[in-house]
């Protein structure tokens, strides 16, 4: 079972994650400016998105909640 914890950290990644795919979204090559504008919040909404993937794994690392969650493909991948 994943614990309390975990599982708030996995819904503020989810989170972000959805406010990085709608800022995306509104990435428009039409004005510049309106651009940059976009580009600026689907920058931070990418790196709120690492943060709380990196929170997520480093909870599961030091906690151990999550060893038998099948999630050690996710982790390798990350440590190449
Ligand atoms: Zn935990």
């Amino acid at each position: 079972m994943p614990c309390e914890k975990w599982s708030s950290i996995l819904c503020w990644y989810r989170c972000a994650v959805r406010i990085y795919s709608s800022a995306a979204r509104a990435l428009d090559p039409g004005g510049t400016a309106e651009f940059h504008t976009a580009w600026e919040r689907s920058e931070e909404a990418r790196k709120a998105c690492d943060r709380f993937r990196a929170a997520l794994l480093e909870h599961e690392h030091r906690h151990g909640c999550q060893d038998q969650a099948g999630l050690e493909s996710s982790t390798a991948m990350r440590h190449g």
